[in-house]
């Protein structure tokens, strides 16, 4: 039978109240409720020591907290830390297995979702930073051809509840500190997704939630205009990536399916859009795949799509994915395709690869026990 109570993590502080009135308790138990969570990090009401032993009693058998299980949790050399949750655990099943340097990485089956932490030392320019690396989707629509989680497809939508909860798991179980940014940058197609997605940016933006920075919440994309166009309309400055990993149409037909659906001039005037609503400068991220679109004619053609969009350029190293024929681009291509977009005045990052040991990096995440 599937357990269908509320999940406190689909919650806002009135939706709780609500609940609360109804099951006869007091209104004031749900800000009681969201302090011991996203403050103190306690999501087992047995543990909210200032409520009464029957109102903790009530609201454990009425509510949902920590949902799914997590299945694996690693450790990567570079301080990335990768879980694994099952969103459908077995009866009985036990839960968390450490691994510190697992000796493969066995790709995950249908409704489980992998999330990723990822630790970054400040500098004398930056502050130290922990970026949680979430997911929307189990699996993919997209089915980008170089990327492992687009493998096996779609196999569901995560509900807003089930977004938080990660970014909150990521906070508790790494002992990293508390969050700093969270990018949707998992498995999914967040744009694909919006139900949820939207509220799960208002919860990690929220006061009464994870309290995060909107400017540090990253929402990527591969591009759906209508849905940029709803995630402006939430009137909270999140920064927008935009998967462009081609600078023309024709090449990026032939990397990303969904490219056929939509264009790059569709796509930078729903940015320019984006800017106009929320002044925030969207972001291109580029995948460089070695000898595919990481020649000089794809820089010149990269810049002017930048520059007509005014955006900023994430340039990423492929991570090479089993069974799939792609290559990690060579050093001096990436250099040189990094120049190009400088001298023309490209504002431009070249991304380093984390937790590749552990398959947690950009483009490696996977839901299935595909065929690779
Ligand atoms: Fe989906 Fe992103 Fe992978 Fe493309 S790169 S298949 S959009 S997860």
């Amino acid at each position: 039978m599937p357990d269908d109570r509320p999940h406190f993590f689909d919650q806002t502080p009135e939706t709780l109240a609500d609940l609360c009135a109804g099951w006869g308790l007091p209104r004031f138990r749900a800000k009681q409720v969201f302090g011991w969570v996203y403050a103190k990090g306690v999501a087992d009401p047995r543990q909210m020591t200032n409520l009464s032993a029957r109102d903790r009693e009530l609201l454990a058998d009425r509510l949902r907290f920590v949902t799914g299980q997590v299945v694996r949790h690693q450790n990567a050399s570079d301080g990335t830390q990768k879980l694994l949750i099952d969103w459908n655990p077995a009866p009985g099943s036990t839960g968390v297995s450490l691994q510190l340097m697992p000796a493969d990485d066995d790709p995950p089956p249908s409704d489980q979702t992998e999330c990723v932490m990822i630790p970054t030392a400040g500098d004398a320019n930056r502050r130290p930073r922990r970026t949680a690396c979430i997911s929307s989707q189990v699996g993919c629509p997209v089915g980008c051809k170089f990327c492992a989680s687009g493998l096996g497809g779609l196999d569901g939508n995560l509900t807003a509840g089930q977004i938080v909860q990660q970014a909150w798991q990521l906070q508790q179980l790494t002992h990293v500190g508390r969050l700093t940014n969270v990018v949707f940058m998992g498995m999914g197609e967040p744009m694909a997704n919006l139900r949820a997605v939207l509220p799960a940016v208002r919860t990690l933006a929220a006061g009464w939630g994870l309290g995060l920075s909107a400017r540090r919440i990253t929402v990527s994309t591969v591009g759906v205009p209508a849905g940029i166009r709803k995630l402006a309309d939430l009137d909270l400055p999140v920064t927008l990536a935009v998967s462009l990993h081609a600078p023309n149409d024709q090449l990026r037909q032939q990397i990303i399916p969904w490219a056929e659906f939509v264009s790059i001039q569709q796509l930078t005037d729903a940015g320019r859009d984006y800017f106009a609503k929320t002044g925030r400068e969207v972001t291109l991220e580029y995948i460089l795949l070695g000898h595919v679109n990481d020649r000089p004619e794809h820089a010149r053609e990269l810049a002017t799509v930048a520059k007509r969009l005014r955006s900023n350029v994430n340039l990423i190293r492929y991570n090479e994915v089993a069974g799939l024929p792609y290559a990690r681009p060579d050093d001096a291509d990436v250099l040189r395709f990094q120049s190009i977009l400088k001298s023309a005045g490209v504002n431009t990052h070249l991304r380093a690869s984390r937790g590749r040991d552990i398959a947690a990096a950009c483009g490696q995440l996977r839901h299935e026990a595909a065929a690779v």
